[in-house]
């Protein structure tokens, strides 16, 4: 094949215990799935079902790197994430079949340009600018999920410099992986390489320059970047 330029290397993520790295295609992430998160942001969890937005592939930060604090932004907020890594994927995934779709888990963080969604929002605009930028999904190394299977409960939470600002449980989510993964199936051509991120517990706020941002996810694993 002859390319114009030569095309970009892939975005992978390491795997725990497996020398091949995991090679990402897309990256979705559901929006308002903890109660209380929906609750803080203004919304009635009961009314709204959840729904869909997604990051860029290259948006991806390793474990090891730092975040940069972006450009056009004055608030910037962590919001730490179970993700969801596929080893298949396909349409019209039966709930009863999606999980077998699932290759792996890992701790994530979907890094928001607060103020510009919220201008995005009220103008009834996309939301890219605020969620889809550099460096905005930094994720750990995965977890396979032949080593834990798949976690349906367990702590997640998020300190910064040591202190606990986001808690809660894989539990409280509002729409289950498998629900999740069924759903997304029937809108997208799910694929092997496909990164998923299931909504964040309530805490949400404001990272600085400085600050050291640790998620965690019980069995799944830990996540520590530093914004610079
Ligand atoms: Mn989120």
């Amino acid at each position: 094949m002859n390319y114009i330029f030569p095309p970009p290397d892939p975005t992978t993520i390491p795997v725990i215990g497996n020398a091949a790295v995991f090679p990402v295609h897309r990256i979705y992430c559901v929006g308002r799935n903890y109660a209380a998160h929906a609750i803080e942001m203004g919304h009635d969890p009961d009314q709204e079902p959840p729904f869909f937005f997604q990051k860029n592939p290259d948006n991806i930060l390793l474990e090891g790197q730092d975040f940069p604090y972006p450009a056009m932004t004055k608030d910037v907020h962590h919001e730490v994430e179970l993700a969801v890594a596929l080893g298949s994927g396909g349409n019209n995934i039966t709930v009863e079949k999606a999980l077998e779709c699932v290759f792996g888990y890992a701790v994530s963080l979907d890094m928001t340009r607060r103020d510009l969604q919220g201008q995005m929002k009220q103008l009834g605009r996309p939301w890219e600018i605020g969620k889809a930028f550099e460096h905005a999904a930094p994720c750990s190394k995965i977890m396979p999920a032949k080593e834990i299977g798949h976690p349906e409960h367990g702590a997640i939470w998020l300190t910064i410099n040591g202190e606990r600002r986001q808690e809660g449980d894989l539990n409280q989510m509002i729409w289950k992986i498998p629900q999740m993964l069924s759903h997304l199936s029937q809108l997208f051509t799910l694929r092997a390489g496909d990164i998923i991120l299931t909504g964040t517990p309530s805490g949400v706020g404001p990272v600085r320059r400085g600050d050291r941002l640790h998620g965690h996810v019980e069995r799944v694993g830990d996540l520590e970047v530093a914004i610079v």
